[in-house]
């Protein structure tokens, strides 16, 4: 059975029994994995306190075929980012981005996506950025590489590109923009948020903070909701959208 050494990012921590911990882990080579540290709610145990949410360490563990939930042998930190602990906006970001990771994540490898969400979380971490801002572009380029990237350089529905002045609407469903033909009627999106939207979700590039907050808030609102979000809410998210507003 092989023993695996690799690089781990803490995305959830839930007690189990009295005195272990179970972890929800991402890792590059071995996607989303569950890894249980016995014992490490001892005062005194092995993993001291280091396992915490968006701690990175490289974890070693037993990757045997057919189970789910492996045995963590030894944890070592690498970043305990405790920074994010501190603001709320980077708080909620950095909540709602594991959330999207543990329910639309697969355990096949996604070095990508391990190093978005790691770059992303150093930054957050770093209180002299604008948290709230970062979080929405690396959300919207996370939900990307999850494989929910949405259409807005061309109409969903007649595949028309876009004027780059034409504003248009949203069809959430068909997941992305639609021309103002095509939906004649509902919420009108201008073309900078467009372009906005564009650059979070294919390059994770944050806006500033002189963009249409409501709108912006709007759309992620309804886009998760529809598509990530179906059958059970998102918990981070109300919080995020706060932080947006
Ligand atoms: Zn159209």
């Amino acid at each position: 059975m092989p023993l695996v050494e690799t690089p781990a990012l803490i995305l959830h921590v839930f007690p189990y029994g009295d005195t272990s911990r179970i972890l929800r882990l991402l890792t590059p080579g071995f996607g989303f994995r569950s890894v249980i540290a016995k014992g490490a709610q001892r005062p005194r145990s092995r993993f001291g306190g280091i396992l915490e949410p968006f701690t990175e360490g490289s974890a070693l563990f037993n990757l045997r075929e057919g189970r789910d939930l492996f045995s963590l042998s030894s944890f070592t930190l690498l970043k305990p980012r405790q920074g994010i602990g501190r603001d709320l906006g980077a708080f909620a970001g950095a909540s709602l981005l594991a959330e999207l990771g543990l329910r639309a994540g697969t355990e096949e490898p996604n070095p990508q996506l391990y190093a978005v969400m790691t770059r992303t979380l150093d930054t957050l971490a770093d209180p002299d950025n604008s948290p709230v801002f970062v979080a929405l572009a690396a959300v919207w380029h996370v939900v990307s590489i999850l494989g929910f990237q949405p259409e807005v350089e061309t109409c969903v529905r007649c595949g028309r590109p876009f004027d780059s002045t034409e504003p248009s609407r949203f069809d959430v469903e068909a997941g992305g923009s639609v021309c103002r033909t095509c939906r004649p009627a509902g919420r009108l999106i201008d073309p900078s948020t467009r372009l906005e939207l564009l650059a979070m979700a294919s390059k994770g590039e944050p806006c500033g903070p002189a963009v249409n907050r409501a709108l912006h808030g709007a759309l992620l609102h309804t886009f998760l909701s529809t598509h990530l979000a179906s059958d059970r809410p998102l918990r981070a998210l109300p919080l995020f959208l706060e932080q947006l507003r």
